[in-house]
């Protein structure tokens, strides 16, 4: 009986050990970063002004490491891939590879580069130990700035994995905003602006668009600007201080049910699932 309630009682404790801590995410992770990678890298392009560039820093490379011996990061690890051009390479042979039109035909006729896990973790890795001083810059005869690439890389991975972080920055902009902005004028102008990001890091437009809606009314209200607050100001017959004094308790309750709303997808979700069935 003894040595029973023992194993029992080692078997409990095993069992707490494996169980796995609560967590909440976006939607179920995916098995593979390519493909979120490669969205996120395709609506920067379709957004920017980085294709021309990232063209000409394919065709322009000299292999003369000037840029090494000037890489204090590189001078002070000694590790191969914190050479400047071996970092910018890793994001151009993605780009050339998926981007082009020469990629498109090398993919299908040869068993060319293919994007991996390993080549992100390797990206996640040397794109962060770029300090972006772009001293190798300017050494580089071929003005590649590897600094920019560095933050062009960060950004993409930061799409790549942060969705959550990205819909609080963005929460917070809105309320920014939405302090002198009205609504509509909010929709027109940042939509176009925001749902290709949120399209590429997996978050459903619906839930983003109530994320956004909710922001841009607690812009109304949010001290010193907010358009509600002079409307206030008028019916009470007090003054501004006194207006933000009264609202500060309600900003804070509104700011927490953002927050829930972003944690918890589906009380955005759930309606328009049954609804649409
Ligand atoms: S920008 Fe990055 S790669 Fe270039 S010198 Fe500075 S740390 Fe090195
Ligand atoms: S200095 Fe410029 S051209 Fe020379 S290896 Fe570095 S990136 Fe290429």
């Amino acid at each position: 009986m003894d040595g029973e309630t023992a194993q029992t009682k080692e078997l409990s404790k095993n069992s707490k050990i494996e169980k796995k801590p609560f967590y909440h995410i976006e939607k179920p992770m995916s098995e593979s970063r390519v493909e979120p990678f490669l969205e996120a890298f395709a609506a920067v392009l379709k957004y920017s002004d980085y294709r021309p560039l990232l063209d000409s820093y394919c065709t322009s490379s000299a292999k003369c490491n000037r840029c090494a011996v000037t890489c204090p990061v590189f001078l002070a690890t000694g590790d191969p891939r914190d050479i400047p051009c071996y970092r910018t390479n890793l994001l151009l042979n993605v780009y050339k590879r998926y981007f082009t039109i020469g990629g498109w035909l090398n993919g299908r006729l040869t068993n060319g580069f293919e994007l991996t896990e390993e080549i992100i973790d390797d990206m996640l890795e040397v794109f962060y130990r770029c300090t972006a001083c772009r001293r190798c810059t300017r050494e580089c005869p071929m003005g590649v700035d590897h600094g920019l690439i560095t933050r062009l890389g960060r950004y993409i991975l930061s799409l790549t994995q942060e969705p959550f972080l990205i819909l609080v920055m963005i929460s917070l902009f809105l309320t920014f905003t939405g302090m002198w902005m009205n609504s509509i004028a909010q929709v027109i102008i940042f939509t176009p602006i925001f749902l290709p990001v949120i399209k590429a890091v997996g978050i459903d437009p619906i839930h983003f668009a109530i994320i956004f809606v909710v922001n841009a009314e607690v812009g109304f209200l949010t001290p010193p600007l907010g358009t509600n607050l002079f409307v206030s100001m008028e019916i009470a017959e007090t003054n501004l201080g006194g207006v933000t004094r009264a609202v500060l308790s309600l900003l804070g309750v509104l700011l927490l049910m953002v927050l829930v709303i972003i944690v918890f997808p589906e009380i955005s979700l759930w309606l328009p699932r049954v609804l649409t069935g």
